[in-house]
């Protein structure tokens, strides 16, 4: 279990584009945030003694990473090549994540594609259990992290990944995003009441054991009457209001994790950061 709240960047720092992972993660950490997050949205690509040396930086330097999986998994998919290429990745994004040292693996759950809520979910469980198996007979150490999604043609509202959670809690965390929580409901995210909420509703379903460490992505949106439409500097919209978040996290003591999703990356988790330290 981790005692602390952390910051970090999703994906290599803004300054260091281009270097080597393990410059990325040191970089991270000399800046004072605590957290970084791998991206293999478009695909599981890395080295494996790239990967091992990043995971060696982070051990020594106490940066938590954690990885994101391919946006085109689809576990609600009802089309065979599809699911085979969602189990694929899945399982490749965890094995790297292994080699990382890497506590969790984030992924979008899916897309209805015009079936049913709950013909989506089946499609999902059925999927998600037999990565689940093999997850178990190759000793993978990484959890699954399924993502709370931004637009509403998405699987995966918070009532939907936390049933998820519940049905594979060994396996599966939740991972709050609380710009797509928002965006999928029109704004959703006004008051510190919106967020209590949020957690209150993770605590009676999974326990107040779920919000230790929990895995969080955060950035302001923009967002219309589908969804999400894109992610925008810290301090352009106040949608949702960060500060809010901020003031519940330092009441509560919660020890997240949260990972920065504004174009800005590092340079707005340090703005996360230090508004945190303010109140
Ligand atoms: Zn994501």
């Amino acid at each position: 279990m981790d005692n602390k709240l952390r910051f970090g960047p999703a994906g290599m720092p803004l300054a260091l584009k281009g270097k080597r992972l393990a410059e990325g993660v040191m970089y991270t950490s000399e800046i004072g945030l605590s957290a970084f997050e791998v991206e293999f949205v478009r695909g599981v690509r890395i080295r494996k003694d790239d990967a091992i040396e990043a995971g060696k930086i982070a051990k020594e330097k106490d940066i938590i990473l954690s990885c994101h999986g391919p946006y085109f998994i689809n576990c609600c998919s009802p089309e065979k090549e599809k699911q085979a290429t969602s189990k694929r990745n899945l399982l490749e994004a965890l094995r790297a994540a292994d080699l990382l040292g890497a506590k969790i693996v984030v992924f979008h759950p899916g897309f209805y594609q015009g079936q049913s809520p709950e013909i989506a979910r089946d499609n999902a469980f059925k999927l998600l259990s037999d990565v689940i198996e093999t997850m178990k007979k190759e000793k993978i150490n990484a959890v699954l992290g399924c993502e709370t999604t931004g637009k509403p043609s998405q699987y995966g509202g918070l009532d939907e990944n936390l049933e998820m959670c519940k049905n594979f809690p060994k396996h599966i965390k939740p991972v709050i995003d609380f710009g797509h929580i928002s965006s999928r409901e029109n704004g959703k995210i006004k008051t510190i009441k919106d967020y209590e909420e949020i957690f209150k509703k993770i605590k009676d379903i999974l326990g107040k054991e779920a919000l230790e460490g929990l895995h969080c992505h955060f950035s302001e949106q923009e967002f219309t009457e589908k969804g999400e439409k894109r992610h925008v500097p810290l301090g352009t919209n106040n949608h949702p209001p960060f500060k809010l978040l901020a003031e519940l996290i330092k009441k509560n003591h919660y020890h997240f994790t949260i990972i920065c999703e504004s174009p800005f990356l590092e340079e707005d988790a340090l703005k996360m950061l230090n508004i945190v330290k303010e109140i």
